[in-house]
């Protein structure tokens, strides 16, 4: 049986290349905020900030 919880699912989106590189999970009850992220960009072969953004 799955938890039950508020987990949901999410795309981090590189902001220079728009390419959507991982997903992440987050509690949307405790966490209101969007996440911003430095995380190493395939297309962009460096590391450059991600945004969260929905599925
Ligand atoms: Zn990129």
């Amino acid at each position: 049986m799955a938890k039950k919880g508020n987990r949901n699912i999410f795309l981090f989106q590189c902001s220079v290349c728009k390419n959507k590189n991982y997903t992440g999970t987050k509690n949307t009850v405790n966490i209101k905020e969007k996440l911003a992220l430095n995380k190493f960009c395939s297309h962009d072969r460096k590391t450059t900030p991600h945004n969260e953004v929905k599925i």
